[in-house]
């Protein structure tokens, strides 16, 4: 069997009821690229509900639909690695089960990545059908990510996106177990091209990303790629250095002019001074962590964009 030009990867979590429409609307969209061009992979998430009886009923009906079910849920991330690591196209289309992201336009990503683009993906222009505070926690997620992040991260972009096989292969290389997969993708490189589009409502069903879930998503981007957290330690501590020195001075100028309470002078002095150093050697110890972590994390140092010969 030879390998289909294009994959679709689907993480599914109890996502029974929208699974037929999803797969009516994929097929729909994958269709112009020939039978034997294309396969619909649906990563079932250790669902609750019957998402994997109703895969195994697609593929009886459509062999287009190849099947993994996890061993318990392991979270949107793993589904998707999981996903990832198995699938065969030369090109991948990442989506979610719940077709918030239009099916559709996978028609103009394919279009950009034949004009040349290694990754396209969704710029989300609005969303509908969510919540004030999902949008608003979204959103300011998104900004303290590319505040923090070493490298670029699109803002306002999910996990939607056409991907090509070299960049499919450098994910397979990176074995870190958190797994942002938005921000691996970004790490990645090569030539990244948005494209902007409205996200719907949910089809069906509600979403699985409770407010522990997304708390664990926002931990995982910033401290994937970054090592700026840590960081703040040592300005702070920088910082208090700065202030104790100043406030020496006017601790000796008050001492020598015989204007302050007894004992203050001193006193003063330690805790400052005792304060900032504590702070300034945590910054120092977790800029050693922070190079331990980046060693541990075995991601390869550089990828190769393009060969001659
Ligand atoms: N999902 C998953 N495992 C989980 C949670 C979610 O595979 O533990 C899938 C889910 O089925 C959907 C996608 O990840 O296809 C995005 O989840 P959801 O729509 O609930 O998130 P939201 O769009 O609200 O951020
Ligand atoms: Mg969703």
């Amino acid at each position: 069997m030879t390998a289909p030009l294009l994959s679709v990867v689907v993480p599914c979590y109890n996502e029974e009821e929208g699974l037929p429409e999803l797969h009516r609307r994929l097929s729909a969209a994958c269709a112009p690229y020939g039978s034997a061009g294309y396969e619909i992979l649906l990563v079932n998430d250790g669902s609750r509900d019957g998402t994997w009886a109703c895969i195994q009923a697609l593929h009886q009906k459509d062999t287009h639909v190849l099947g993994i079910s996890l061993s318990r849920n392991f979270g949107h991330g793993m589904a998707l690695t999981a996903g990832l690591d198995a699938c065969r196209g030369e090109r991948v289309l990442i989506i979610d089960a719940d077709l918030q992201d239009p099916p559709e336009l996978l028609a103009k990503m394919m279009a950009r990545m034949d004009a040349g683009a290694d990754v396209v993906y969704g710029k989300r222009e609005s969303r509908a059908g969510e919540s004030w505070f999902k949008r608003a926690s979204a959103r300011f997620f998104y900004r303290l990510l590319s505040k923090f992040s070493d490298v670029l991260i699109p803002e306002d972009t999910g996990d939607f996106r056409l991907i090509n096989a070299r960049v499919v292969q450098a994910l397979r290389a990176m074995p870190e177990s958190a797994r942002y997969t938005r921000g691996m993708v970004a790490w990645v490189g090569f030539r990244q091209e948005p494209l902007l589009y409205a996200r719907d409502a949910r089809f069906a069903g509600r979403t699985h990303y409770t407010l522990e879930k997304m708390l664990k998503l926002a931990l995982d981007g910033i401290t994937g790629f970054s090592n700026r957290p840590l960081r703040l330690a040592f300005y702070l501590g920088f910082l208090m250095l700065m202030g104790s020195g100043i406030l020496l001075l006017y601790i000796i100028y008050s001492y020598i002019t015989g204007s302050s309470v007894r004992g203050w002078a001193s006193l003063a002095f330690i805790i400052v001074g005792s304060q900032a150093a504590q702070w300034f050697f945590l910054g120092l110890i977790g800029e050693y962590i922070g190079r331990i972590y980046q060693e541990s994390k075995r991601r390869p140092n550089y990828l190769v964009s393009e060969r001659v010969g």
